[in-house]
């Protein structure tokens, strides 16, 4: 499906220094609806510190983000960086972007079932008959309905990150944010992975994907963003990047994948 011109998240200018390291250089970035964006990089370039500031588990020093049209309330707090000032606020964005951890993350004191509808009924207070039958849609189509009732713990880790999907899915979130999503699995785990990813993305849903995965980013995605060391070193669509590209570095870069 083709992206749409509606921005679903807006990033400006994101800044973020761990002591004194600066590990994101002024970042920016506009996903319109449909968009979706691979973010490749080095090791260590910052890819999980920018994901994790756009959803708040890490505060920018400087920036804005908007999601789905709402800016992100936040004033400079007293050591210079900037917090947010509406929990509330946090909490609804929060639950608008669904993430997706390399390490899967699921509760593992729960079945799969309970993790999808722990989100929707505790923290949206939907009705729990409701949730259980959207779960059910949505373990259908990753390809897990005969595991509603399994721990995390009896399912590989292809399984296993199939239903940390379906989980972010389950709270209909405006855009998906994965981090490294296949980087733990096997290698014989990961194609049906990424399957359901590209499902995703041809229905048409906003997606920023951190991943080692040049296919993916090449063939999926309709955008990529190369950072290197906190800054956006090159960026645009799959051929402009991978055919086009006058970044040496990027060509480094995909020269040392495989
Ligand atoms: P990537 O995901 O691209 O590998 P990260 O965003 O995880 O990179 O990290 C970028 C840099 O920031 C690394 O040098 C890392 O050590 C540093 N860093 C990340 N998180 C923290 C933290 N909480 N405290 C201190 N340094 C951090
Ligand atoms: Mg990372």
């Amino acid at each position: 499906m083709a992206a749409s011109s509606e921005i679903a998240l807006s990033v400006k200018n994101i800044r973020k220094s761990f002591g004194d390291h600066e590990v994101l250089k002024g970042i920016s970035l506009d996903a319109h609806q449909g968009d979706v964006i691979s973010i490749l990089g080095a090791s260590g370039s910052g890819k999980s510190t920018f994901l994790r500031c756009i959803n708040l588990l890490e505060t920018p020093d400087d920036g804005e983000i908007v999601v789905a049209g709402e800016k992100v309330e936040m004033r400079r707090g007293k050591k210079g960086h900037l917090e947010p000032t509406n929990g509330k606020q946090v909490d609804r964005i929060r639950s608008e972007l669904g993430m997706v951890f390399q390490s899967f993350n699921l509760w593992s004191h729960m079945t799969v079932l309970q993790n999808l509808i722990e989100g929707p009924v505790h923290v949206l207070g939907r009705p729990k008959a409701e949730c259980i039958a959207e779960a059910e849609a949505l373990l259908e189509r990753v390809g897990l309905a005969e595991r509603r009732n399994y721990y995390p713990s009896h399912m590989s880790g292809g399984q296993q990150q199939r239903a940390a999907i379906a989980r972010a899915l389950a709270m209909k979130p405006k855009v998906m944010l994965f981090d490294e999503p296949t980087s733990a699995l096997d290698p014989e785990l990961v194609g049906e992975v990424l399957r359901v990813m590209r499902g995703l993305a041809e229905e048409g849903r906003t997606m920023l994907v951190v991943t080692h995965e040049m296919g993916f980013a090449r063939n999926v995605s309709n955008r990529v963003m190369f950072l290197h060391k906190g800054e956006v070193e090159a960026d645009g669509s799959p051929d402009e990047l991978f055919k086009e590209t006058k970044s040496e570095r990027f060509k480094q870069f995909i020269s040392s994948q495989h």
